[in-house]
């Protein structure tokens, strides 16, 4: 038999969806994003579909299956267990010429659904007659294949920033979009925390610009690179800043994003997965715990706490239940552990450094708030490192 693929414009028009179980829950999605008015039929929903429907995105019939539900649907998808009942509702779809998704039986089905894998503007659809593992797998090679060399995309971002978080190391930490548009980039401006293994994709046609190579001082070299980012986009060009961990985390993301906003560069941002939670979290070390912490405060500690520089409440964070991060505070940590005692935290709270997480070089240290700087100095901990105190260090441990 001779399929005909089809792509279906579905906004606004009136779906079927005959049954509320898992078949229902995993199609329902689809449907939705492509903007149809979805009306689900059944006596019961999974919670997933009851949320869909009491956040008013989907229309529910409590009952049973009545022909005339098919009154000015576009479509219908038949998602029911009982065979009886399924090839009633296609019965009564092919009487009314509107095609049925059956997925209990596709000899009895007039449409079905293809495995599909979505890159941006491109939707690829792999249909197959029967061996669905084998469209799957089709389809599953395509996306590998589109992730890998996605170049062939039409450049609708020429003369935009994009901030993207690199997460912290581990190249495959990086989100699916970040990496997506990291491949369609014509310049590349990467961080010093940026993974190696990130840039060693990129086309050799791309700019890449170091930031961690600009001479001046820390200043200036933000300023140059705000520049560098402005003069590439106004020529045209799609530049992606590439920051370690999340571009708002310490990332001075903001100060990147003003810079462009004030020469009207379109900039958008793609979050990233940051150390300050990620580092913990692969050392074994969740930074939040049933009945153990219930709040986590992430702090730079990268000016001393006797500088008038600095803007953390430490008296604040001693009196903290919860969690405690500390970014960039190696050099001052033996100062920073002082200050949290004088100000009333428990010498023997449980303490850890975490350094390189995620990448082959982690190294994790434990010790309690009273130790941890001389036991990270012992061990000759460098950084970039993370430093947690709380019970939470504890916990799995
Ligand atoms: N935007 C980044 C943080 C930048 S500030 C993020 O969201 O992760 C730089 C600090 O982040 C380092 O001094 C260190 O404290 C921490 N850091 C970054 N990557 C790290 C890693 N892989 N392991 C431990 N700490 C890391």
């Amino acid at each position: 038999m001779n399929l005909y693929p089809l792509a279906l414009r579905l906004a606004g028009r009136r779906v079927l969806v005959v049954g509320g179980g898992a078949v229902a829950t995993r199609r329902v999605p689809a449907l939705l994003a492509a903007g149809a008015l979805v009306e689900v039929v059944a006596p019961e929903l999974t919670p997933a579909l009851r949320a869909h429907a009491d956040a008013g995105r989907l229309a529910w019939h409590e009952r049973r299956f009545a022909p005339s539900d098919l009154d000015g649907a576009w479509l219908v998808q038949v998602a029911v267990d009982d065979p009886a009942a399924a090839a009633q509702v296609s019965a009564a779809a092919e009487e009314q010429r509107i095609f049925c998704v059956r997925a209990d039986d596709r000899a009895a089905a007039t449409a079905w659904t293809p495995a599909v894998t979505r890159h941006g503007a491109v939707t690829v659809a792999v249909t197959d007659d029967g061996d669905r593992r084998r469209a799957l797998a089709v389809r599953d090679f395509v996306a590998a294949a589109l992730e890998a060399a996605p170049a062939a995309e039409p450049a609708t971002t020429a003369g935009h920033v994009a901030l993207v978080g690199a997460g912290p190391g581990d190249p495959e930490l990086i989100t699916v979009k970040g990496r997506r548009l990291l491949a369609q980039a014509d310049v590349v401006v990467a961080d010093r925390l940026v993974p190696g293994m990130l840039l060693g994709e990129l086309r050799p046609e791309v700019e890449f610009v170091d930031a961690a190579k600009i001479p001046y001082g820390p200043s200036a070299a933000q300023e140059e690179i705000n520049r560098i980012l402005v003069e590439h986009a106004l020529a045209g060009r799609f530049v992606v800043r590439l920051k370690g961990g999340d571009p708002f985390v310490f990332g001075r993301g903001g100060e990147e994003v003003l810079a462009c906003v004030k020469a009207g560069v379109p900039v958008t941002v793609v979050p990233g997965v940051t150390s300050s939670i990620a580092a913990p979290a692969l050392a074994g070390i969740p930074v939040t715990h049933r009945g153990v912490a219930h709040e986590f405060a992430v702090v730079s500690g990268h000016v001393p706490p006797e500088s008038p520089q600095s803007l953390v409440d430490w008296g604040a964070l001693a009196r903290l239940h919860g969690t405690l991060v500390v970014l960039m505070g190696l050099k001052n940590l033996a100062r920073i552990a002082e200050r949290l005692i004088a100000e009333g935290k428990p010498a023997d709270t449980p303490a850890a450094a975490v350094q390189e997480g995620s990448t082959d070089a982690q190294r994790v240290i434990r010790g309690t708030l009273g130790s941890i700087a001389a036991v990270a100095a012992e061990a000759g901990i460098r950084p970039p490192a993370v430093v947690v105190i709380g019970g939470v260090v504890e916990t799995l441990a």
